[in-house]
């Protein structure tokens, strides 16, 4: 991935660095070959550096001027992090389209579109949450050779679901299985063999299925267990033998368990949490990603595309159980990541910010803990936390530069116009200044008549 080099300054706005520490006002954040140096208030900056900004000339790297960007009053933050990100789902109207709509060949395109806008809403980084094909880990790799503008990636390959379980949703009359999403599986033999075929496709975190959804509601509900425990058990060892990382879809409570009790490395959705559940949670300090918008844009969207009312009721149930269990987590200390499962029609790309105002307005944390949980629990979530997620000296320059104060108002960051720049590793990939002067000039217009 292409990062900068030589220094640069962001200076003119307050730091929100992702730790869930109060804001900075007026602060300065300095990168030196894509690593931040110095991130905090702009009036205690060590002497030195702040010699070497107003003389870039001494700078050991003199052919690289320094390269100052005006915040303009708003927020400096670390880049977001996905944590459940679908780059292969492609809006699909009916689960069904996910494997059958499109060959692997335009899917591939598809989610090569979908990073692209995934970065430029401010994603820097983004954990999959499961991909058709290997098509993830092949992305991940276009990505960090330049090929292609997006998140920093962990990938995951074909998701794993004991047959007839939620994802083994075509009857057998078709004849045409599930090949491109879903590796079905029948006992523990099956399981490992299923990991196995994942280790040599290169993916670093195995998705499963342990449990149903609210989108299946005759056989496979939120209710209902799709692996049995021997089975995650078989997922986990293998995988964590050759160095990969087991997450699943679990909103049962005993699905929820059986992950805990098998080793899970993190749990999507974490719906229905009994004390038990978060006593196991807490304990073992494993990142819970609720995932929530999902059920939120399925509730007010589902009536107009045809949802059944059963689904939009076992959404709702899922959604008010979800937001109860988070907050739930949040208080009692756990970790919890930022992602919303987007990739559908009633829930598209681009969305993404929009489940960090759902939990803010809808589930009540704080906006700062909301951050937090979508930058450095992201981060840490994807095994990086010493590189990303934090605006502290030593980390990649991950950072957004946007208009506005998101801690006042944190609906700001659903909006990609109003990033200044969205930077990884100190290099400008999207935002403003990355637009045409013309474009820019536009923007500026449409701000001065707002003001107006
Ligand atoms: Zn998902």
């Amino acid at each position: 991935m292409k990062t900068a080099s030589g220094l640069s300054v962001i200076r003119n706005g307050q730091l929100v660095d992702g730790t869930g520490s109060p804001p900075v006002p007026d602060a300065a954040v300095v990168i030196q070959d894509g690593v931040i140096r110095y991130a905090g208030p702009a009036a205690t900056m060590p002497a030195d550096l702040a010699a070497r900004l107003d003389n870039p000339a001494d700078a050991n790297s003199p052919d690289a001027p320094c390269r100052e960007i005006d915040a303009r009053g708003g927020t400096i933050m670390p880049g977001l992090v996905e944590a459940h990100f679908h780059a292969t789902y492609f809006n699909v109207a009916a689960l069904e389209d996910l494997d059958i709509k499109y060959p692997v060949e335009y899917v591939t395109l598809l989610a090569a579109a979908n990073a692209k806008l995934a970065l430029e809403c401010g994603y820097t980084a983004a954990r999959s949450g499961g991909s058709l094909f290997n098509i993830d880990g092949w992305l991940k790799k276009a990505i960090e050779n330049g090929i292609v503008p997006g998140p920093r990636m962990a990938a995951s390959g074909r998701e794993i679901c004991g047959v007839g379980g939620l994802m083994d949703w075509n009857p057998d009359y078709r004849k045409i299985g599930m090949e491109g999403l879903v590796l079905l599986i029948n006992g523990p033999d099956e399981a490992r063999a299923a990991v196995r075929k994942l280790v040599k496709d290169g993916v670093e975190w195995v998705k499963t299925y342990p449990t149903g959804d609210a989108a299946a509601p005759d056989v496979n509900d939120h209710h209902t267990l799709c692996m049995t425990f021997d089975e995650m058990h078989a997922v986990v060892a293998t995988a964590h033998n050759h160095g990969l990382k087991v997450t699943g879809h679990c909103r049962a409570t005993e699905g929820i368990k059986n992950a805990l009790r098998a080793g899970y490395d993190t749990l999507e959705h974490g719906t229905f949490v009994d004390d038990e559940a978060l006593e196991m949670i807490i304990e073992r300090d494993v990142p819970v990603v609720p995932a929530l918008y999902f059920e939120k844009a399925s509730i007010d969207r589902g009536p107009e595309i045809g949802m059944p009312q059963k689904v939009i009721d076992g959404h709702k149930e899922t959604l008010d159980g979800g937001a109860e269990s988070a907050l739930r987590i949040l208080k009692a200390g756990g970790r919890l990541g930022m992602g919303g499962d987007y990739g559908f029609a009633w829930n598209p790309h681009g969305d993404y910010a929009k489940e960090l105002s759902f939990f803010v307005n809808y589930v009540g944390f704080s906006p700062l803990d909301t951050i937090r949980c979508a930058t450095k629990t992201g981060a840490e979530i994807m095994g990086r936390g010493r590189e990303l997620g934090t605006l502290e000296p030593g980390k990649l320059a991950d950072v957004l530069v946007v208009e506005g104060d998101v801690v006042e108002d944190i609906s700001i960051l659903e909006d990609r116009r109003r990033f200044i720049a969205v930077m990884q590793g100190g290099a400008v990939k999207a935002g403003q200044l990355t637009q045409p002067a013309e474009n820019g000039a536009a923007r500026r217009r449409e701000l001065a008549e707002q003001a107006r």
